[in-house]
Parts: C-alpha cells; sequence; structure tokens
C-alpha cells in the first residue's frame, strides 16, 4: 500500500463525564486538569468534562444523552428555550473544540467512557480513518491484554458522538466497570490507553513513520432488544448465563442468548456474528440488549508526518 502524509496533529482534546456516571474519565479528567500541560509542545493537550451537572449529579444525563447530541442536525439547529440541557452543551463544545467538519476543530479529540459490558479495553471509530487506526494498531502492539476496535461506519454528518467534532475522533471504552463506581484496575487501563495515544502523537509529530499492515475490528452489523411483553414492553428476559460476559467471543446459531424469567431459554437465530455492549446497563432504554459485529482484517497504508 502507498505511503500516506498527514499534517500534524497538535492540538488535542481529552474528554470524560461526557455521561456523567462514567467515572473513570471524570477521575483522569480531573487529574489531568491539575497538571500543567505543556502548550508549546508537539502536542497541546486539552481535558475537559463534558457534562458537569451530570457528573456532580452522577447521572448519565441530566435532559437527554448528550453523546447522541452531534449530528450536523442537531448541531445546526437553533437552540430555543425548551432545548435540553445537554443540546446547549454540545453546541458550546462544538464551539470550543469545532466546528465540526471545519479547519478549526482539534486535530483529535478523544472521549473517555466505561461500560458495564465485559469488553476490557475497546476502541470505537465511526469510519475508516487511517491517523485514529494507527493509534489503534499502536495501543495493540504496546497492550498485552486484548484491544478490541469497533468500527461503527456512520456517514459523519451523522456521527452522534462527541468525538465526532473533532478532525480524527476515538472513543476509549473500557469495562466492565458500574456506573458510578471508579475501579484502580479499570482506571489503570484507561491511564495506559491515553498516555499512549500521546505518546504516539508525538512520535507522529516528530517525524516517526508507522508502517502500514493490517488491524482487526469488529465492524457494526446490528443491536439486538431484550424479548418484551407486547402490552406492556417490559422485558420479559435477561441476558443468559452462556452469553453474559462473553463479549467479542462468536455468537453461533442455536446459542443460549436469553434466559426468559419463567426460565425458558431464548437461542440465536442468525449467522454467526460477534456480541458486544452485552448487558450494558444504559441500553436498556434504547431497547439494546447487545450489539452484533462482523470481524475484518482492515489493511492501513503507511503513514507519517507531512513537512512543508
Ligand atoms: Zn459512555
Amino acid at each position: 500500500m502507498e505511503h500516506v502524509f498527514f499534517p500534524p496533529l497538535s492540538r488535542v482534546a481529552v474528554c470524560g463525564g461526557t455521561h456523567g456516571n462514567e467515572l473513570t474519565g471524570v477521575y483522569m479528567v480531573r487529574e489531568m486538569q491539575k497538571q500543567t500541560m505543556d502548550k508549546d509542545g508537539p502536542v497541546s493537550v486539552t481535558a475537559v468534562l463534558a457534562n458537569p451537572p451530570a457528573v456532580d449529579a452522577c447521572r448519565r444525563y441530566i435532559d437527554t444523552d448528550l453523546n447522541r447530541c452531534f449530528t450536523d442536525a442537531l448541531l445546526s439547529a437553533p437552540l430555543t428555550d425548551s432545548s435540553p440541557y445537554e443540546l446547549r452543551r454540545a453546541h458550546e463544545l462544538n464551539a470550543q473544540f469545532g466546528p465540526k467538519g471545519s479547519k478549526e476543530a482539534v486535530d483529535l479529540l478523544c472521549d473517555l467512557h466505561n461500560t458495564t459490558a465485559n469488553m476490557g479495553l475497546s476502541l470505537i471509530l465511526y469510519s475508516l480513518d487511517w491517523i485514529t487506526l494507527h493509534i489503534c494498531k499502536y495501543l495493540q502492539s504496546k497492550i498485552s491484554s486484548p484491544v478490541r476496535v469497533i468500527q461503527l461506519n456512520i456517514p459523519i454528518s451523522e456521527v452522534y458522538s462527541l468525538e465526532a467534532v473533532g478532525k480524527h475522533g476515538l472513543a476509549i471504552e473500557i469495562g466492565p466497570q458500574p456506573h458510578g463506581v471508579v475501579r484502580a484496575d479499570i482506571y489503570n487501563m484507561m491511564k495506559k490507553a491515553v498516555d499512549l495515544t500521546l505518546e504516539w502523537l508525538q512520535k507522529f509529530n516528530t517525524g516517526s513513520i508507522f508502517e502500514g499492515g493490517e488491524v482487526e475490528a469488529f465492524t457494526f452489523a446490528k443491536s439486538i432488544d431484550y424479548p418484551r411483553d407486547p402490552t406492556t414492553g417490559e422485558i420479559t428476559a435477561a441476558i443468559h448465563p452462556q452469553l453474559q460476559d462473553n463479549d467479542f467471543k462468536l455468537l453461533q446459531p442455536g446459542d443460549p442468548v436469553f434466559m426468559s424469567f419463567s426460565r425458558e431459554t431464548v437461542k440465536y437465530e442468525g449467522e454467526p456474528l460477534y456480541p458486544f455492549f452485552v448487558n450494558e446497563c444504559a441500553y436498556y432504554e434504547k431497547k439494546i440488549a447487545f450489539h452484533l459485529a462482523q470481524r475484518k482484517n482492515l489493511s492501513i497504508p503507511t503513514i507519517s508526518v507531512k513537512r512543508d
């Protein structure tokens, strides 16, 4: 594959507390804010709490999910007196770190999340982006435990999450951790991922050449809801014990996926796919029991910084 050159990546935003009860990013951002950042170095880093009122309340959000507010349509719609708090905040963050899709936007926006699912360290991308895929490859090479790459494949105008505001965007998602709880092992994993991301940026900006190759990625295929009572809408089953905590283990037709509260097993029907976000607490309201993905190898080119 060819050698691709990119301009330096000098402005980086690290955000936490986009979901106010996902505490690893909240405490990491507060810690980063205590340190004096070297603004004149090859990488200038701004650390920000994205949703402070939700952090104070230790809730995912106040009025609506902030991490669904960054589509082009929502960012361009005028605010009114009745606009939800998070939509106002999305406009502020877009002004501070974007505007989304503009040359003024930060070079990389890294958003820190936790999940109650047993996903370990996962890196979520919305498109095929050589910069973020190289960061993923670097983290995979430096971290001994699995580092999964999840590609959502959504047109940029419809990408709803905060990281879409940067020229390049990356969500770091680590679990399992209950929302409202902070665990040292998860914190250490997040710290390592953020430090290695900043290390990669320093190396990139100072002229390192990153060889191309293949990156294994899980490409979003579809979401599965819980079985529900057609009259009340209440769920009638839980994730089956054989699926619980088995994120990224291939699900075959006939494998148990739910156990009803009358103790009947519901089996998976469909092509073999990889489950993730299994039993994520915040997804009950979104009617998602788990997502399914295909596993692919993505080819990425050799990249380095463009010199004037
Ligand atoms: Zn989150």
